[in-house]
Order: structure tokens, then C-alpha cells, then sequence
């Protein structure tokens, strides 16, 4: 099927997501500018996001990858039970860690990862997040860096899948309604 059957709209286009993640690497080039920066990509959704602020880092960074299961199945809601598929093949302690995630839904994955993290002695463990639902939240978390605030809507695109499709497109879509029911009960990492 493709993709543009499933979308409701384009909630950003590829010229915004650009700029805003050109603005991110500006930032923190700047904040990290003489420190020992190690980013953290959470897979599978943040690996888009990963390899474009990389490329606007203007330092040297180190990156490593861990991967994150907190969804049950298909586009259900979090659950809050995470678990770790994959972990970090680095060690973290003393080194500036930034977490790059995808999105922050009711915020229990990166409430689990930043509580593990932690435990590891970092010199420092700060978030960059590409989206945020503010209004799903249900625990407490400290974005650093965000790219941008959206609605409580389904969203695919730019790393982020619909039922593990639609990573690749260059854009974030929100889900149409009507295709909704489509996907829940569907396994998802
Ligand atoms: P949280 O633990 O904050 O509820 O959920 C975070 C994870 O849920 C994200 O890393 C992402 O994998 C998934 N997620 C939350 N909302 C969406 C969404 O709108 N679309 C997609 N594709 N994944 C989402």
C-alpha cells in the first residue's frame, strides 16, 4: 500500500525538520565544544534523527546504540513495562552522554533509559528529543534539546514506523484516523 494512504497529514515537512535539526547541531557544537560528547541513539525510531544531527555536529562525538522495547503491540498506547533488547557496547562513565531519541509519549522508555544510564557514572546525561507529546506525559522528564512539540496524534515517518513501514520517508505524517484500528494488536519494537 502506499504510504500516502495512511496519512491524515504532513505534519512536518523535510525542509522543517532540516532546519530545526541544522539549529540542534549548532546548539550543541556549542555546549559540548571541548568535551568528551558520546551520543546515544535509541533504535529503531531515532536512527533518521541520528545520522542528520550528526552530520550538523560540528565537533568530534563518539555514538553508540542501545534498543528499546516499550510498546506491547501495533500502535497501542505504552504500557510503561520496558524492556532492553539490545544494550550499549561502550562505557559510559565520565563521558558527556546524549541520549538522541525519536519521540516522547508518556515518557516511561526514556524514564527507564535515563534511569539505567545513570547507575553508569556518567560526567554528564542530557536528552535531545525530535518530537514530544506533552499532552500524553505521565512521567516527568527534562528535554535539553527538542526539535518539536506535537499533538497526541499517531505519527510515522522519519524513523518512525507504522506498523515497521515508512521509516525511510523524509517527513512526519499523522496516522489517519479511520486507519487506526488497522494497526492495533500488531507486534512493534
Ligand atoms: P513512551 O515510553 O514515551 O510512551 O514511548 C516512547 C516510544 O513509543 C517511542 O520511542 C516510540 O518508539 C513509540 N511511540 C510513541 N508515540 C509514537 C508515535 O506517534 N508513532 C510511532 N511510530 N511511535 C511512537
Amino acid at each position: 500500500m502506499d504510504w500516502q494512504e495512511y496519512v491524515d497529514e504532513i505534519l512536518i515537512s523535510p525542509e522543517a525538520l532540516q532546519s530545526r535539526i541544522t539549529d540542534l547541531g549548532t546548539r550543541i557544537s556549542h555546549d559540548y565544544a571541548g568535551k568528551d560528547l558520546l551520543l546515544i541513539c535509541v533504535l529503531k525510531g531515532g536512527v533518521m534523527f541520528l545520522t542528520d544531527l550528526m552530520r550538523k555536529i560540528t565537533i568530534p562525538h563518539g555514538i553508540d546504540f542501545m534498543a528499546i522495547s516499550s510498546y506491547g503491540t501495533g500502535v497501542r498506547q505504552s504500557d510503561g513495562i520496558v524492556r532492553i533488547l539490545m544494550d550499549l557496547s561502550t562505557d559510559i562513565r565520565n563521558r558527556n552522554v546524549l541520549i538522541v531519541e525519536d519521540i516522547i509519549d508518556t515518557g516511561h522508555t526514556l524514564d527507564y533509559i535515563l534511569r539505567l544510564l545513570k547507575a553508569r557514572d556518567p560526567a554528564s546525561l542530557r536528552v535531545c528529543c525530535l518530537l514530544d507529546k506533552p499532552s500524553r506525559r505521565q512521567v516527568p522528564i527534562a528535554v535539553d534539546y527538542l526539535g518539536f512539540s506535537i499533538p497526541d496524534k499517531y505519527v510515522f515517518g522519519y524513523g518512525l514506523d507504522l506498523d515497521e513501514f515508512y521509516r525511510e520517508l523524509p517527513l512526519i505524517a499523522t496516522l489517519r484516523p479511520d486507519r487506526y484500528n488497522q494497526f492495533i494488536g500488531q507486534d512493534k519494537t
